[in-house]
């Protein structure tokens, strides 16, 4: 079924149209102050200015294209999970630290791979295994308890 549908999006502008308006629908489960956090540290980012210029221009090739949102100018990737969409907010290199530790520390320190699907779950980060591996082996509070 969802094969089909995105067959038809390619196949159809106008179908196409109906899609995103259906993935427009989906709930942010982040919180406006991160959100805002996240909108001014992506306009900081040249590559985010870079891919939000040419999604709102439709110049991101369509299979690049359609895999971002674009909305008050933060960039979401739209990610398929467990048979849901969601919309998650790219989180810019400056911002993935202190992401980490917000959602670790939320969670009670709980062990590497409860944070990373907390994670998961709220936002999108290149290299996000990697950094909550190396986060939680430097978090003191996780140390002291060992
Ligand atoms: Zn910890």
């Amino acid at each position: 079924m969802k094969l089909q549908m995105k067959y038809r999006c390619l196949a159809n502008q106008q179908i196409m149209v109906f899609c995103k308006l259906k993935f427009n629908k989906n709930r942010v489960y982040v919180s406006d102050s991160k959100l805002e956090q996240i909108a001014a540290e992506q306009q900081q980012d040249k590559e985010f200015i870079d891919i939000i210029t040419k999604w709102e221009s439709g110049e991101l090739p369509f299979e690049i294209g359609q895999s971002y949102d674009v909305r008050n100018g933060v960039l979401y990737r739209i990610v398929e999970r467990n048979d849901e969409t969601l919309f998650l907010p790219v989180v810019p290199r400056s911002l993935i630290w202190s992401i980490i530790g917000h959602i670790h520390s939320k969670i009670h320190h709980l062990g590497y791979i409860q944070t990373l699907h907390s994670l998961y779950g709220l936002y999108y980060a290149p290299g996000m295994r990697k950094a909550v591996k190396k986060f939680i082996e430097n978090c003191p509070v996780c140390k002291s308890k060992k």
